[in-house]
């Protein structure tokens, strides 16, 4: 399992599987369970996105927290026909200048698996740089491989068998 750091509301829109296209300007090799981290920083400009509004978007929802992982879904594929110009199926959430990661089988947590801020002790499994990086810094091109604990607490927050 890798962890993706994801800003709120987009978290919210995978955790729901109401957002099967994750759109970077990166391609990882990795395929494979991805636990979607809500990072600290929320997307402000999302209000704006109309597709938000279509999701039916609910900021009270629980995988609507940040600063956790709300969800884990599996990075089925990655497209990347848009970085050439092509035309691809990918849907209204592609975007045409990125690579278009296809996320499957989202499972959201009925509680956020939160890893620092509370007794620390997974502290040591989810790098803090994950956590209030700004939009588009170099920083956010990696996943991160969450230590035993955190993969353990998702697992069976997420009932992965
Ligand atoms: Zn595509």
């Amino acid at each position: 399992m890798q962890l993706l750091s994801v800003r709120q509301p987009w978290a919210w829109a995978i955790a729901r599987g109401r957002k099967p296209v994750e759109n970077r300007g990166w391609a990882p090799s990795y395929r494979g369970r991805l636990a979607i981290y809500a990072s600290m920083r929320v997307d402000l400009l999302a209000a704006e996105e109309p597709l938000l509004w279509f999701t039916g978007w609910d900021p009270d929802d629980p995988v609507a927290a940040i600063g956790g992982i709300v969800a884990v879904v599996t990075l089925a594929d990655v497209c990347s026909a848009a970085m050439s110009g092509e035309t691809c199926d990918c849907g209204e959430w592609a975007r045409p200048d990125a690579y278009h990661w296809r996320l499957t089988d989202a499972r959201p947590l009925a509680r956020p698996v939160v890893s620092v801020g509370h007794d620390g002790h997974m502290a040591d499994v989810i790098p803090v740089r994950t956590i209030g990086q700004p939009a588009g810094h170099a920083d956010q091109a990696a996943l991160w491989d969450p230590g035993p604990a955190v993969v353990a607490e998702v697992t069976a927050a997420a009932h992965l068998a």
